[in-house]
């Protein structure tokens, strides 16, 4: 009995150990999953400017006794896909560091109220031609210690997509404010908003509710991933709220003094 209970014992460590090896391993899994999906997106995503590039240049090379318009378009075509290509280039790069922590290295104190107002200044003749009206408010003289660069390029990516999913006669807000030991930044638009099942993936790599439409107004799909990357190496936290048909707010919480998150 002695004898049978050891090996018993034994078995229940050996399959033990191996269900939770194995459990270990999920995480390693799942990450090489990711990583294996965002390789095979950003290949497709990058396919796809090139195809219009190859045709355009076919196209020029193949009629040289075409009219000048026509050749001007084709021409076009390629420049707007190459530049396409090099935001695209430009986002993937900017995860693939984040990834490894290696894009948030210069964390200082500045006016963070300058920066934002920095980053709307070239949004204003956007709103005007698109006729929305862009209001903001934004406290004075509050700094806070993160990386400036990027505090710009999240204020960028949701003003960004406030103008994008926002039709003429509606409006946009954007409001700094100070709650203490943290910053709230606001943007809240009167657009179409989402609808609550993409609600939880829009902040996934490649994710867009309609691609189409996304893709045609110069969108790769990565724009809120990299600002919830950029939130969350501040320590920080973003949150969307959307009504569909009457408007989208994010809301980000930032502490004025955080240091790089893990
Ligand atoms: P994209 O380059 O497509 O804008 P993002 O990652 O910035 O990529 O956004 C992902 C998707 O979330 C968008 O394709 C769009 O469907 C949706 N979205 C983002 N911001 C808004 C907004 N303010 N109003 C409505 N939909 C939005």
């Amino acid at each position: 009995a002695l004898i049978v209970s050891g090996l018993i014992g034994l078995a229940l460590t050996f399959f033990g150990s191996l269900f939770l090896a194995d459990r270990a391993l999920i995480p390693i899994k799942k990450s090489w999953q990711r990583q294996k999906d965002f390789i095979a997106d950003a290949s497709h995503e990058l396919r796809t400017p090139l195809a219009v590039i190859q045709t355009n240049l076919e196209l020029v090379l193949d009629n040289p006794r075409e009219t000048v318009e026509s050749q001007f378009k084709w021409l076009e075509n390629i420049q707007i896909e190459s530049k396409r290509m090099t935001k695209l280039v430009d986002d993937l790069l900017f995860l693939a560091r984040a990834d490894f922590h290696e894009e948030m290295q210069d964390m200082a104190c500045f006016p963070l109220d300058l920066a934002v107002k920095e980053a709307l200044a070239p949004f204003e003749p956007v709103a005007v031609k698109k006729g929305i009206t862009l209001e903001s408010s934004i406290v004075p003289n509050l700094s806070i210690l993160g990386n400036e660069t990027r505090l710009k390029q999240l204020i960028v990516i949701l003003l960004d997509n406030a103008i994008k999913y926002t039709p003429a006669g509606g409006s946009i807000v954007l409001e700094l404010k100070d709650k203490g030991s943290h910053i709230e930044i606001s943007v809240q638009d009167s657009g179409e908003g989402i609808e609550t099942v993409h609600l939880e993936k829009i902040f996934e790599r490649f994710y867009r509710v309609d691609k189409a439409r996304s893709r045609q107004s110069g969108g790769t799909g990565l724009g809120l991933a990299i600002a919830e990357c950029i939130v969350k190496e501040h320590r920080g936290t973003i949150k969307v709220f959307s009504t569909p048909g009457q408007g989208t707010t994010f809301q980000v919480s930032l502490p004025k003094s955080s240091r790089r998150g893990r």
